[in-house]
């Protein structure tokens, strides 16, 4: 080598020097990562997609993208329409000016308002006119198992219950949210012979404040069109401000405030008939809807095996845009959950390069969680009738990177033995897993690996976790407040871009090893899902 070679190769070796230093670097690695994942969420959450709300044509152009990702990644289409997956929907809509809801106290009826005091949902088999007695039913759970049967003693024919969404502390928390959830009520009202809810959310546990929350009311309400209806029979359902409580008590000996303390405590509430009834008048107008899941399947490699489907899913869908006075109306949904789409379509792209794993991985962008996770169900009936055989859920769903990424919250963790692959791969890159840190917001239910779990599928949900009491939790804390469901959810707020790009290695390595496990995934015998 001469000297002028040798001068000339300088900046290239020393190039070369940077380059295998990024590669080696797992920090410069997940930031790359990172940055690629955060291209793809500032495409989704783009004021131009509207919001993504299920069944618009700004979600329908999400979806588009997500496809043609699935594509350019070497995924196999697993739709209907190529990679796009149709779920059939019925968009129901309240006209509040025409219906009305009212207490009736020994024969006095007392108006009570939308918005201020409460609002429909329209599930299940709603009836344009119900009057029916009240009874408090406390939690409202029938649980023998762990010696709860607050629906003892009381006669439900006809009437409409009354109760929290929320379980004593007795209870272990996947049992109480997977009983406590709105389907699994139902089934056990209904068998009591109730004809409706009135549902109100622990005011001391709730996420999203009462004046937020029931906005929605005005929004098309979603259920699945020829899909079992989990509310069959449910002629009326109402949420209700808790705040409001003393208003259903009224006529009885009891005070809204002795009930709310046994509530903050976790204790048992009492059970006893209201004194008031409630009459309810709901108008609606139903029409028709169609929106899209994305499926893309990457082939497993092994003859057998590969029958067995791995699924990693998150939603497409958010809440669109609302009427107001504010400038901005866009809920962008930028972490809820145009990331979590992003992270799915960078694990696409990397495994659709090597070799596949054993088993298949589904790549499933849902629609319509936000409408009570409605695409992800439609899924999962789709793929039973065609008789495939899902072995594992892992959704990523406001996995929140927002701070680095060192702790990892495993939704599910204490229920199947995917609890073991989530450790060993959390280990691996140095991440500490951590169980539900607040079980009673019961978010194991709340996001589409629920629709998994109730098909009897073993199923993980996971985020990036806080140590409780440090700086991070209070940034999760304001998060929650400030931009769960909120427009600020865009792509202006502050985001961990090496968190986004680590947590996209963790979830990768975590489908591939489940994917190559030699025996397919099991509940433990002790979890509550082990006997659905
Ligand atoms: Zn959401």
């Amino acid at each position: 080598m001469n000297i002028r070679a040798f001068k000339l190769s300088l900046p290239i070796v020393a190039a070369m020097i940077t380059t295998v230093a990024i590669a080696a670097d797992p920090d410069a690695r997940a930031r790359r990562v990172g940055e690629r994942c955060w291209q793809d969420v500032r495409v989704l959450a783009d004021d131009v997609t509207e919001g993504r709300r299920a069944g618009s044509a700004g979600h329908r152009r999400a979806a588009q993208f997500v496809a043609d990702e699935f594509r350019k990644a070497g995924l196999k289409p697993g739709g209907d329409k190529g990679y796009l997956q149709t779920v059939q929907l019925e968009a129901r809509l309240i006209d509040e000016e025409k219906s009305s809801l009212a207490l009736v106290l020994n024969g006095e009826r007392r108006p009570l308002q939308f918005g201020e005091d409460g609002g429909f949902s329209l599930r299940g088999n709603f009836v344009r006119e119900v009057d029916a007695p009240l009874v408090f039913v406390g939690h409202g759970l029938k649980l023998p198992q762990y010696g709860i049967d607050d629906l003892a003693g009381l006669d439900l024919k006809g009437k409409i219950v009354v109760a929290f969404g929320s379980a004593p502390d007795s209870v272990p928390g996947a049992a109480g949210a997977h009983f406590g959830s709105a389907a699994e009520r139902w089934k056990v009202y209904r068998e009591a012979g109730a004809v409706g809810t009135l549902m109100m959310s622990n005011p001391h546990t709730v996420d999203i404040p009462w004046e937020r929350a029931v906005r929605q009311r005005l929004e098309p309400f979603m259920v699945l069109r020829g899909v079992d209806d989990q509310f069959v029979g449910q002629m009326v359902q109402v949420m209700f401000n808790p705040a409001h409580f003393a208003k259903l008590l009224e006529g009885t000996p009891h005070k809204a405030e002795d009930l709310l303390t046994l509530l903050k405590e976790g204790k048992p509430l009492p059970h006893f008939d209201l004194a008031a009834r409630l009459h309810a008048v709901q108008d609606v107008q139903v029409t028709a809807a169609v929106s899209e899941n994305v499926v893309g399947v990457l082939p497993g490699s092994d003859p057998v095996l590969r029958d067995e489907l791995v699924v990693l899913s998150a939603h497409i869908d958010h809440l669109g845009v609302r009427g107001g006075e504010e400038a901005d109306r866009i809920f962008n949904g930028a972490l809820d959950n145009a990331a979590g789409v992003a992270v799915l379509m960078q694990i696409a792209r990397d495994l659709g390069k090597g070799k596949a794993p054993r088993r298949s991985i589904v790549f499933a962008a849902v629609t319509a969680e936000e409408m009570g996770l409605l695409g992800s169900r439609a899924y999962v009936a789709q793929a039973k009738a065609a008789g495939q055989r899902i072995v594992a859920n892992l959704n990523s769903d406001m996995f929140l990177p927002i701070y680095p990424l060192k702790h990892l919250v495993v939704f599910g963790l204490e229920e199947s033995d995917l609890a073991d692959d989530a450790r060993a791969v959390a280990a691996k890159l140095g991440v500490e897993v951590q169980a539900d840190p607040q079980p009673q917001r019961n978010r194991f239910i709340r996001s589409d690996q629920y629709s998994f779990v109730r098909a009897g599928v073993p199923s993980l949900a996971t985020k990036i976790g806080v140590v409780p009491g440090s700086p991070e939790a209070e940034i999760e804390r304001k998060w929650q407040a400030q931009r769960y469901h909120g427009v600020s959810d865009d792509l202006s707020q502050p985001v961990d871009i090496g968190a986004l790009g680590g947590y996209q290695e963790l979830v990768k390595r975590l489908a591939v090893r489940i994917a190559n496990r030699a025996e397919k995934p099991r509940w433990f015998d002790t979890s509550v899902f082990s006997k659905l």
